[in-house]
């Protein structure tokens, strides 16, 4: 059981065991990479600058950079010598930094006088459609309840690519989308602001090991090509997407936003959480099996609502095990053809539905297309989002072992422009 000098809070998302990665921004102060320790956040930058890393093969200024992307691309055994050497410095049993007064005061902030920014320059977004549940509820309600699931969809890991000029960093804000819907039983579409603005409860992982054209990642490989994992929240306008996504997909209805946590939890700090994935029937295609039981994480997910007005109340709690199709598969899915993949890249997971009513991730689901409104704590009630709504994806894992979590991904919706 390791501790640390720092004083953590019981429940805090950064223990010692957690050491995240992010970017973030000081009053005044450049652009530093950190990581974050219960309620603070540290400096990689001023470490590094003070020799705290001398012993790892590191460029000098690689953590005074806008993104992570040069850092994550220095490779694996590199990622996991900076975080052991964090937790190293921040064991109650290390003097190095804790009796360093100048260098705690040059690297060691409190996390709420600290911006966080977005952490990686996302090249390619592919989102995913992995949740069975999610995808048997929207099939239910948008085609036909006898056929919920498409012939393909047990067969492989369904996926679209998507946009990543408008995924922005949990706390950004953003303006109800517009576009063409039609009213129900038209074919007519009008011009107006969305009115069925949803959440999609998702995560991610990023890339952190490029491949070459041609190049394919079997199952047992792809953990070696994920750098780590964030919150995700797929922002979708429901009107929009009934319309116009046949016979390509979604468009406009998804790409005016999506919001990302800031922090990224490596998959060496969740490998105390893994799970055995849910049984696949029928059976997959061989380049489809997984390489072990456990290749499944068991993350508790949740997604809050705080209206402009009056207190927040939890929409929904899910579980991020309850995916049918895991990170190796889609990752060995979506390189099979030889699609090259790159440093960066974001692979989001699909709306992450449980089997239980209150673990659906997104209004759609919850209230049913809107027939059954969710009654609010301040006396109002929603079918979609209204504008002043802020939606907070929340994300942990838990067992005998402690307790690590995500942070949150947060915005609030503007009115449209
Ligand atoms: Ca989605």
């Amino acid at each position: 059981m390791l501790t640390s000098w720092i004083d953590i809070p019981k429940n805090s998302d950064f223990p010692i065991y957690n050491i995240p990665l992010g970017i973030a921004k000081n009053k005044g102060s450049k652009i530093f990479a950190a990581t974050a320790i219960g309620d603070y956040v540290l400096n990689l930058s001023t470490l590094h600058n003070l020799g705290f890393f001398k012993d790892i093969p590191l460029p000098a200024n690689i953590f005074d950079r806008e993104y992570l992307n040069d850092f994550v691309a220095l490779g694996k055994p590199i990622w996991h010598s900076v975080r052991n050497r964090i937790k190293e410095l921040l064991q109650s049993s290390n003097a190095e930094l804790r009796d360093n007064k100048h260098a705690l005061t040059e690297s060691l902030y409190k996390m709420s006088d600290v911006e966080l920014l977005m952490p990686i320059k996302i090249g390619d977004y592919t989102d995913f459609y992995s949740s069975k549940e999610h995808a048997t509820n929207v099939g239910s309600m948008f085609r036909d309840p006898k056929n919920a699931l498409l012939p393909n969809w047990l067969h492989l890991p369904v996926a679209y690519h998507g946009r990543a000029s408008s995924i922005i960093v949990s706390g950004q804000n953003f303006h109800r989308p517009k576009g063409q819907v039609t009213p129900p039983g038209s074919d007519v579409p009008t011009f107006s602001p969305s009115k069925s603005l949803d959440f999609e409860l998702e995560m991610a992982f990023i890339i952190g090991k490029s491949t070459g054209l041609g190049q394919y990642i079997p199952t047992k490989e792809a953990e070696n090509h994920i750098f780590g994992m964030t919150l995700f929240n797929d922002w979708s306008a429901r009107d929009i997407q009934r319309w116009e996504y046949v016979p390509l997909g979604p468009f406009l209805a998804k790409n005016f936003a999506s919001t990302t946590s800031p922090w990224i939890i490596s998959l060496e700090a969740l490998e105390p959480f893994r799970t055995k994935a849910p049984g696949q029937n029928p059976k997959v295609l061989p380049y489809l099996k997984h390489s072990r039981d456990d290749s499944a994480f068991d993350i508790t997910l949740e997604v809050w609502l705080q209206p402009e007005r009056g207190e927040a109340i939890k929409l929904c709690t899910s579980n991020y095990k309850y995916l049918y199709w895991t990170m190796e598969q889609q990752l060995a899915h979506h390189t099979v053809n030889g699609c090259n993949i790159n440093v960066g890249d974001l692979m989001a997971s699909g709306t992450i539905s449980g089997p239980t009513p209150d673990s659906f991730g997104s209004l759609l689901e919850l209230t049913w297309s809107g027939k059954n409104p969710i009654p609010l704590p301040n006396g109002e009630q929603r079918k979609f989002l209204e504008d002043g709504d802020t939606v907070i994806l929340k994300g942990y894992c838990q067992n005998e072992k402690g307790r690590i979590g995500f942070g949150e991904a947060r915005a609030t919706v503007l009115p449209s422009l």
